[in-house]
């Protein structure tokens, strides 16, 4: 999966990657507290909530960049 939390316990639940997120990936947890990776099928590894993260919480790979299907060739 693109998008993949690396370490829950670091989330200052800051809402950047809700906020930043194009594709509405996250929402925030009931007590507010942390950021939930809500629907991950939805990312289009844009990077946005890596790179407005300040703690380092979450973590974009390119797993699904690398499978964009196409019919051209
Ligand atoms: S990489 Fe972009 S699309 Fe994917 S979860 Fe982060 S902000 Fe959203
Ligand atoms: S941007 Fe980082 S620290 Fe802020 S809520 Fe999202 S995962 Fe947590």
């Amino acid at each position: 999966m693109a998008i993949e939390r690396y370490d829950l316990s670091i989330c200052i639940g800051c809402a950047n990657c809700v906020n930043t997120c194009p594709c509405d990936v996250f929402r925030m947890s009931d007590d507010g507290k942390k950021s939930i990776i809500a629907y991950p099928y939805d990312c289009q590894v844009c990077n946005m909530c890596g790179a407005f993260c300040p703690t380092g919480s979450i973590m974009v790979t390119r797993d699904k960049g690398l499978k964009i299907p196409t019919n051209y060739r």
